[in-house]
This record gives C-alpha cells, structure tokens and sequence, in this order.
C-alpha cells in the first residue's frame, strides 16, 4: 500500500485566481474584478428562478430541452447543436476532455482567458502561449504555432483580459489556416457587449466549419453569474463526443429556468447591452484623460495600461483603491503587471472609481 499519488500534472497547474471579493480591513467592497453585470438580471429572471423552488427536489431535465430550444429560437439556431453547461467555463473544459490526449497541444493568446492552459494543464497537455497582436489575438502567430499535436485553438473574442477584438475577416482567415483536424473553440463571452460592425458573435462561423465550436454565456450581460450556465454551437461532429463526456444534470433547474427567462426578454438585454457600451465608452474616455493607457474595449470591462516608469505604479493603484473599498483586477500573473482591469460598474461606482484613479494620479 503507497502512498496517494496524485496526477503529476494535476500538481503542476497553477489554480485559477478569481476576482477577488473581499479585502483585509475594509468592511465594503465594491467588486470590479469580475466582469460581473453592474445591471443585474432581468427581474422576469429573477422570477423564473425564485418559481423553481417547489421542484427543487427533483432532478433538472439532464438534456436542458426548453433552454435548448430557447435559445435557438432567438438566435435563430438548431436547438440540437446546442449544448448546455454549468457555466461557459465547463463547455470549455468538456471539448477538451472529448478531443485532448496527454503530450497533445492546446494554443491559445498570451492575454487570453487564464483558464485556458489550466483546462490543458489539467489533461496533461501543453498550452502554448502565442503573444498578442495590439491587445487582440495574432492569427499569423497562431498559425505558425500550430503543429501536428495541435487540437484546439481557444479565441476568446472579444478578449478578457484586454478587452479588444478581431474581425470576423481575420476569425476567418484563421479557420482558413487551420487544419480541419483542429478545434477552434470560439469563446464569445462578451458578445452580448460588442457594438463593432464587423465583428461576428461565431454562431455563422460554427454553422459553416464542423470544426468551429462557439461557447456563450449567461454570466456577462444576462447578470446570472451565481447561477452557472452557459452554452455552445457546434456539429455533431463536436457535439457528439461532448455529451459522452458531459455529467448528468450538469446546468441545474433554477439555472435553466432563469436563462429561458433571460433569454427571451429582448427589452432588458437591449437596455443592459446600451448601459455597457455606454459607460465603456465614458470610462475609457474618462480614464484616459488622466494620462492613461485604456485598451480599446468590446467588452463590459476596460483595461487600463500604467506609465511603464518602474515604481510599481499599478500595484500601487490597486493597493490605493482597494483601500477606498474599490476592488479591480491586478494581473501580475499573466505579465501585464503595469495593467489594472476594471468592471463597468454602476453609475454611482463609475464615478467614485474614476475619481479614486484621479486622486492616485495627482498624489
Ligand atoms: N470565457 C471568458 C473569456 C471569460 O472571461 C469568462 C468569465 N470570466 C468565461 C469564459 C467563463 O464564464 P462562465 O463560466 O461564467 O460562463
């Protein structure tokens, strides 16, 4: 009898650091580290959730059959290329699981979402981190990458965490490249957000290309963070080996319910996406009238670039607002230690944190 002897790759991953929600000392928060929605969900969300608790003793439909067909009602979509997950983050997991062999190789942006060389580490493959091209993925560089071993290609478009995008010209130019043996999985998480004419949210993308998997969440501009759920589009050829793989029960019944509800009101999606774009816009331009680097943003946060003077200078405004009960995203482990990620908050907390930032600025 030895002793236990966990996967050795398993021990060699770095866990994923959420958005922190709490801070030595300071009785009130404000969160901006988490891409949260500053809007909340829609009440009729909120309802449908709240209705769920007399079933709540029985197993959720295993095959999410009505959120299914929901969803692709309104998008347009054929319910049986859409599957559900406990957030967007396990339908990023799953396609590796179905498609991903130990010593395989997985690419992904160096800026890009962190689970993503988690997710490979975990199966013992090697995420390869291809350098950004100004802010966004490089598809000349994620080409050259690609090798026999390649098997998934993750885009997260628009990027967490720089915020910027890539037209849909260049997705394409990508998936032109790639060979058809190779996943590209299209994490659109922030495509409620985007208002650029030439981006595509990928559900024309995963209909054209057996290869091209698009995930999608309820977790951004739908404000059902807490409630895990969130889905992709894709062919049988993809789908298929991931319901093999997918736990039963995996998106649970009030999670279901509240994301058929959010789905279908149009109203307040519409009002959440011009509520998001609307104070991207007047952070951005807010924060870069101090003398600021921001990234320009698709998304429902900003990232803001310190002057590289070597004193530190964003760690220092992270220690500065986390004192004044603000909370933004440092993100020194992803080599953007000059950078600060911020949320799209409240009007209120818009307000407050740009004037926390101006009063750091003038010290
Ligand atoms: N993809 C990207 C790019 C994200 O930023 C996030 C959330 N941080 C996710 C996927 C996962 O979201 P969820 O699991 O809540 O759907």
């Amino acid at each position: 009898m030895g002793m236990l002897q966990p996967n050795p790759w398993v021990l060699s991953l770095a866990p994923y650091v959420a958005g922190r929600a709490k801070a030595d000392g300071v009785e009130k928060v404000v969160k901006l580290s988490a891409n949260e929605s500053a809007v909340g969900a829609s009440p009729k969300a909120a309802e449908a959730m709240v209705a769920s608790a007399v079933s709540m003793h029985l197993y959720p439909d295993p095959d999410a059959f009505d959120l299914r067909r929901a969803i692709a009602e309104v998008h347009g979509l054929a319910a049986d290329r859409i599957i559900c997950g406990a957030g967007s983050d396990e339908i990023l997991h799953m396609v590796a699981q179905a498609f991903v062999r130990e010593g395989d190789e997985i690419i992904h942006s160096r800026y890009g979402f962190m689970m993503y060389p988690i997710i490979a580490q975990s199966l013992g493959a090697r995420p390869v981190a291809v350098p950004n091209k100004n802010w966004a993925a490089d598809v000349d560089g994620i080409l050259a990458a690609v090798t026999d071993k390649t098997r998934i290609v993750y885009l997260d478009n628009p990027n967490n965490p720089t915020g910027a995008y890539l037209p849909k010209a260049e997705v394409e130019r990508l998936i032109a490249g790639l060979p058809k043996s190779c996943v590209l999985v299209y994490d659109a998480a922030y495509a409620e957000c985007v208002d650029a004419d030439d981006y595509t949210d990928g559900t024309d993308l995963a209909m054209a290309h057996d290869n091209v998997l698009m995930s999608r969440t309820f977790s951004k501009l739908y404000g059902l963070a807490s409630l895990r759920i969130g889905w992709g589009y894709g062919s049988p050829a993809l789908l298929d080996p991931m319901n093999r793989i997918r736990m039963p029960f995996n998106a649970n019944l009030p999670a279901q319910n509240a994301a058929i509800a959010a789905v279908r009101d149009r109203d307040f999606a519409e009002k959440a996406t011009r509520f998001t774009v609307q104070w991207r816009q007047w952070l951005s331009a807010r924060i870069s009238a101090l003398g600021l680097e921001v990234v320009p943003s698709q998304t429902n946060f900003v990232l803001i670039r310190f002057p590289q003077s070597g004193d530190h200078q964003a760690e220092a405004a992270n220690a500065w607002l986390t004192e004044h009960g603000y909370l933004l995203r440092w993100l020194p482990g992803q080599g953007l230690a000059d950078c600060l990620r911020l949320t799209v908050g409240t009007e209120q907390e818009n307000q407050v944190v740009v004037a926390l930032l101006e009063a750091f600025m003038n010290r």
